[in-house]
């Protein structure tokens, strides 16, 4: 950081003391680079499973079918439900938040290394956003996890073969299930199947609510002859 920017920093923090962004109180200095206190941060607790993506049970250890008509798995690294964890991936999306990437990565990578499943045969593919939502946010959230995600299991992310050809509504802005699923309808394309054809796939995103989005998607991407699909999101919501 160079030195001007360090002293503004530093004015700012005096004059307005970061706070964590989920209690509100203050933080320490270590704190601060993370962007939340210790004690919200380790009130978080990991998964440790695979999840129906249907109902959204846990599957047991080595159980890979809950309901027979789900098309993939679902594997999400901690709670929507649990506040901090919805603050984290709030400020991450919403407020640029680049620094909580850290905290979301050891997510990823911490629930990774307790599933007993071997990545090696996939490639991630990360939910796209619409151009131009992503030309207005600066960056897509689900490509910076799925880089962290590729990077800790050594295996291919291919970013430009799923494109979001309709700028959808928000879907957290819909409350209802079937406008959530109509929102959506055909909102992806496939543009290069051979990057996608015969290949296992470990679609990336931040969160899981209703799952229409990521229930769209997997539709594409068999439709194109993907093969074995696992949704994996940082959070889902129960
Ligand atoms: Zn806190
Ligand atoms: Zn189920």
């Amino acid at each position: 950081m160079n030195p001007i920017k360090n002293l503004k920093t530093l004015i700012l923090d005096i004059l307005f003391p970061p706070l964590c962004l989920n209690c509100r109180t203050h933080m320490e200095k270590e704190e601060i680079k993370t962007g939340m206190c210790w004690k919200c941060l380790n009130g978080i607790v990991l998964n440790s499973s695979f999840f129906c993506p249907i109902c959204k049970a846990r599957l047991p250890d080595g159980i890979k079918t809950c309901h027979k008509d789900s098309k993939y798995l679902l594997a999400a690294a901690a709670n929507y439900n649990n506040d901090a964890v919805k603050n984290i991936i709030w400020h991450f999306k919403y407020r640029g938040w680049q620094k909580l990437q850290n905290i979301l990565g050891n997510f990823l990578t911490g629930y990774l290394q307790t599933l007993n499943t071997n990545f090696e045969a996939f490639i991630i593919v990360p939910v796209p956003l619409h151009k131009n939502k992503q030309r207005k946010r600066g960056f897509n959230q689900a490509e910076i996890l799925g880089k962290i995600a590729a990077e800790h299991l050594n295996i291919v992310m291919e970013a430009r073969c799923l494109k979001r050809i309709k700028n959808t509504a928000t879907q957290a802005e819909l409350k209802n299930h079937e406008l959530r699923k109509k929102n959506v309808a055909n909102c992806f394309f496939v543009e290069n199947p051979d990057l996608i054809r015969d290949k296992n796939i470990l679609l990336i995103d931040d969160v899981f609510t209703s799952g229409s989005t990521i229930n769209e998607a997997v539709n594409v991407l068999r439709a194109n002859g993907a093969k074995k699909i696992i949704a994996f999101v940082a959070a889902k919501a129960s």
